[in-house]
């Protein structure tokens, strides 16, 4: 088995794996990177919510992985199987052993279906499907055309921490669009489940969907987690998790139910050296350098960091990664500030969306100069249109200028 050394490896060829490889080679050619990544295709997963909802083929969400991996940068079709930090060493699968100069771990999250009981024999059957895979996305889109009047549509939303906060939501404004566009919105209930306290974590623009979910009368449940489902009976088991009624099971109907599964590190990542107590690779929030081992960096959705998991965070934590990587190696370690942000377009209805930009803290952060609250129809070019371009042609090809977000933005009185 041949074992070898690279001055950066990354782990996972995902939207911070590509990003970081691509902005190496574009500002530091001379660096040496190599990416371990065991997957053929590359998945644009924001771009799920729409294929769900019927509007965005699924076949433009993935490239072949090889067309993404910059020239000159190594691709090793393999996955970490062991970390030893302590001696800059990584174990693959395959029993192979690669050493490094700099490491940058970028696995992204496990989906954990199995944690509900019931789920993994039913799902993509029964009327139980989910956008957080491309093998059960289509199965929404099959739901959402047989729909009928008189049927119940229950959403769901996981405990934090998950990719995308408002994904479990978006869907159900997408569905109680296109039964308000039938004419049966009012002959049929629509449903969302949420494990938080609030329907979405930055009260600004939780007052904002609140009165979307009002105005469809979509019944926001909070506090509430699906524990169970029985696909043949059609039935979805929920526990409340609030202190009131903790532990209290509630068992519901449903004609369709969109599960957005729970979520965790993945296993090679929480048994690791790398991990915190809740097995996230453990950096510093704003230079996503590792607390303990110095040549180390995470960025995306598995990284410690508290910022909402997104494609959008990545392209604000790419750079800064990057720019350490090629100081330190030019032997004087600038370290970059990543400031938390985080972008969620909210698509509340087939051709609107409300376009959430925060940082750290919850703070409230647009890029455009208007009214952030509000749903716009540009918002939704930007999700359908504006950011698949982005993604694909300028932030995975390691461009890093991008407009800035308004740090100073004050809020409108709610
Ligand atoms: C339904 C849905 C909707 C979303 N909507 C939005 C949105 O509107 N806006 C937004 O900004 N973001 C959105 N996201 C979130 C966004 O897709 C993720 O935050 C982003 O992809 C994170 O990038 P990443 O590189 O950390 O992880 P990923 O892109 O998931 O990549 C991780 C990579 O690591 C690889 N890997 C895993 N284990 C190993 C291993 N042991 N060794 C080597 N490689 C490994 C995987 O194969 C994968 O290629 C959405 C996600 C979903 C599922």
């Amino acid at each position: 088995m041949a074992n070898g050394h690279h001055q950066v490896v990354l782990i996972g060829g995902g939207a911070a794996g590509i990003t970081v490889a691509a902005i190496l080679r574009r500002r530091a050619p001379q660096i040496e990177v190599a990416i371990v990544e065991p997957a053929e295709q590359h998945y644009y997963q924001p771009a799920f919510t729409l294929v769900g909802a019927g509007v965005y083929p699924l076949a433009k969400t993935h490239r072949p992985q090889q067309s993404l991996i910059p020239p000159g940068v190594t691709w090793i079709r393999d996955a970490a199987r062991s970390f030893e930090p302590e001696s800059n060493r990584v174990t693959l699968q395959s029993g192979q052993t690669l050493s490094y100069d700099y490491l940058v771990v970028c696995t992204g999250v496990k989906l954990d279906w199995d944690k509900i009981e019931g789920l993994t024999e039913t799902l993509g059957r029964n009327g139980v499907c989910s956008n957080y895979s491309p093998n059960s996305v289509g199965y929404t889109w099959e739901c959402v055309q047989g729909l009928k009047e008189g049927d119940k549509i229950v959403c769901t939303q996981p405990p934090m921490p998950f990719k995308c906060p408002g994904a479990p939501q978006k869907i159900a404004y997408l569905i109680a669009d296109q039964l308000r566009s039938r004419g049966i919105l009012d002959k049929s209930q629509v449903d969302f489940y949420t494990h938080a306290p609030a329907i979405f974590g930055v009260p600004y623009f939780a007052r904002a969907l609140d009165k979307v979910a009002a105005g469809y009368g979509i019944g926001v449940h909070k506090q509430q987690q699906l524990v169970a489902v029985d696909g043949a009976s059609r039935t979805a088991t929920f526990e409340f998790v609030g202190e009131a009624r903790k532990g209290e099971r509630e068992t519901v109907h449903f004609d369709v139910l969109h599960v957005s599964p729970p979520q965790s590190p993945p296993e090679v990542i929480r048994t690791s050296p790398l991990a915190n107590a809740a097995g996230w690779v453990e950096v510093h929030q704003n230079t996503l350098q590792h607390v303990r081992f110095p040549n180390v960096y995470s960025l995306g959705d598995v990284a410690s960091t508290p910022n909402s998991k997104t494609a959008a965070a990545v392209r604000k934590q790419a750079p800064v990664v990057a720019g350490a990587i090629i100081s330190a190696v030019a032997g004087q370690l600038v370290p970059g500030h990543y400031d938390g942000y985080a972008s969620c377009p909210l698509t509340t209805s087939m051709g609107k969306t409300i376009l959430a930009e925060f940082v750290y803290g919850g703070k409230v952060t647009p890029t455009l100069p208007l009214t952030p609250s509000k749903e716009r129809w540009i918002n939704w070019w930007i999700k359908c249109t504006g950011l698949p371009t982005m993604y694909w042609y300028y932030m995975l090809k390691g461009h890093v200028w991008f407009p800035r977000h308004n740090t100073e933005y004050q809020e409108e009185a709610a």
